[in-house]
């Protein structure tokens, strides 16, 4: 049964540099396709450390929502890790074009032979891994980011990355049965672009997932305990809400349709 597992929850670069939860990425196996979310600082040591341990020579592709460094600090040594540490050819790479060209590219040169293939992520177009079809979401976060729908035969995963609300999202992540969430904010804080939980909470509403599973905490989130809010909400709204901790993993069976 294919899985998701988050290797670090940590949000916000307060939480980040002081590693009060990890900033690892989120690896998950659907249909059989192994694949990983936004490796953020700690990524290769986190796959290595949980148990069991994860072979990043398994993966077919990385996804990489954009070029923030607590999603992509160790995008090129997972990519030479996927590539059997860079003995081979492997894998494929889906990122924004802003984290491939211009002025800040944050995938080094000499790591891009290391991939199968590199492709730029844009809304409107479906790429495929193995045996997963993936949806870029565009996004409002500075830079260029785009939110990702993977579908398989193990149902409709959305994952909303970093952004600032807008109304739309609502519509783009439609259908979903596992719905995540970034939540950096316990309030809502207008012109940031970050989600806050209130509006999240109005994104769950919109959606109904079979199961939502908030993560990518800040501060003011720790602090007002996210595993009570989500137990909170889950009465509130009567749809399963999660908060991820460091190493949750979920088996499919949480939000696939019998
Ligand atoms: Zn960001």
């Amino acid at each position: 049964m294919g899985y998701v597992k988050f290797l670090g929850t940590a949000g916000a670069q307060f939480v980040v540099a002081r590693q009060l939860r990890y900033s690892a990425g989120t690896w998950m196996e659907l249909a059989g396709t192994q694949l990983l979310l936004d490796p953020g600082p700690g990524t290769l040591l986190r796959c290595r450390k949980v148990r069991p341990p994860l072979d990043p020579a398994r993966l077919q592709g990385i996804l990489l929502s954009h070029k923030h460094l607590d999603h992509s600090t160790d995008v090129n040594i997972m990519l030479e890790a996927m590539a059997g540490g860079g003995t081979k050819r492997r894998g494929v790479l889906l990122a924004p074009a802003d984290a491939l060209e211009g002025d800040d590219p944050v995938v080094l040169g000499y790591v891009r032979r290391f991939p199968e293939h590199i492709e730029a992520l844009a809304e409107g177009k479906a790429y495929r891994i193995g045996k997963v079809e993936i949806h870029p979401v565009a996004h409002r976060h500075g830079v260029e980011t785009y939110g990702l729908i993977l579908e398989s035969a193990e149902g409709r995963l959305g994952f909303v990355v970093d952004t600032r609300f807008f109304p739309e999202l609502s519509q783009r992540y439609q259908g979903c049965h596992l719905l995540v969430l970034n939540v950096v904010r316990r309030e809502w804080s207008p012109g940031v672009d970050h989600l806050s939980l209130p509006e999240a909470v109005e994104l769950i509403k919109a959606v109904r997932p079979k199961l939502a599973v908030l993560t990518h905490f800040g501060m003011t989130m720790l602090r007002a305990r996210p595993r009570e809010l989500a137990t909170g909400l889950s009465e509130k709204l009567g749809i399963e809400v999660l908060a991820a901790s460091d190493g949750l993993t979920l088996q499919a069976d949480r939000w696939t349709p019998p």
